[in-house]
């Protein structure tokens, strides 16, 4: 049974590795049940954009601090990481993430295969000109748009991270979030939604909802690499995609457009 001294002494330990990952601000993390019944952990306490990310880099005022120079930072305090064992594991490059740092729309995937971890930014390869035309199917830019990946490390032979992988790198990912403040996240495929929610469902019920997340909201559809391997499920990941343009105001395309976006290869 571990004593209140160990406690403390864990806690101090995890405090000096947040300090080390740049985090200064602590909140609580609440769990509460949503109306299907699934446990969702919210993170209500959690500073404001401005508090949490943006102010929190020393010797520099908020008035100074733009999302560019805060993106920045955060790809400094990563450095050469060796925070896991995946930078033992054949990594080549880290892959911070890409695109507009004022975005409103975020997608988040799981983690870099291997032409990402060649090119050094998410989604370039097939998933990745897939999600591109979900992306046009939208009536926007990859450039309007930032693009993560929940770590940061290709995983040897692209196997789904392990949970302290994602939790060792996810931290970064939401400082990413604090910067950007993102009106919406997409989480593309179970891992992204799953780590992201701190939730065990399956596709089918995360789908379909809106959710309250970290001062913003979330949706969840499938992976451009699932719909590579599953055509059929494209017509899902449109209704999901539609969704959130209605949620964030964007026009709807028309219903001939409509039709191919449901196709889009
Ligand atoms: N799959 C992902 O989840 N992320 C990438 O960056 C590429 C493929």
């Amino acid at each position: 049974m571990p004593t209140t001294s160990d406690f403390q002494q864990q806690l101090a330990d995890r405090i000096r590795f947040y300090r080390e990952l740049g985090i200064h601000d602590f909140y609580r993390r609440e769990t509460s049940v949503n109306s299907s019944g699934l446990e969702i952990q919210q993170d209500a306490s959690l500073p404001s954009h401005s508090e949490a990310a943006l102010t929190s880099f020393p010797g520099v005022t908020s008035e100074e601090m733009t999302p560019e120079k805060a993106l920045r930072a955060i790809r400094e305090d990563i450095g050469d990481c060796t925070r896991c064992v995946l930078h033992q594991q054949g990594r080549k490059q880290i892959v911070f993430g890409t695109g507009n740092p004022r975005a409103d729309l975020m997608f988040i995937g799981e983690a870099p295969g291997a032409d990402e971890d060649q090119q050094g930014e998410p989604f370039v390869g097939r998933a990745g000109q897939l999600l591109n035309n979900m992306i046009s199917a939208m009536g926007i830019r990859r450039e309007d748009v930032y693009i993560a990946n929940i770590i940061k490390c290709r995983p040897p032979g692209n196997r789904t991270p392990e949970r302290e992988e994602c939790d060792t790198c996810s931290p970064f990912l939401m400082r990413q979030i604090e910067v950007v403040k993102p009106k919406m996240i997409v989480a593309l495929g179970a891992i992204a939604a799953k780590t992201l929610l701190g939730v065990n469902d399956s596709m089918i019920n995360l789908r379909g909802r809106i959710y309250d997340y970290r001062n913003t909201k979330l949706a969840v559809t499938y992976h451009p690499a699932y719909l590579l391997r599953d055509p059929r499920q494209k017509k899902e990941t449109w209704k999901d995609l539609q969704m959130v343009m209605k949620y964030l105001g964007m026009p709807m395309p028309k219903e001939k457009e409509q039709q191919s976006a449901e196709k889009s290869e």
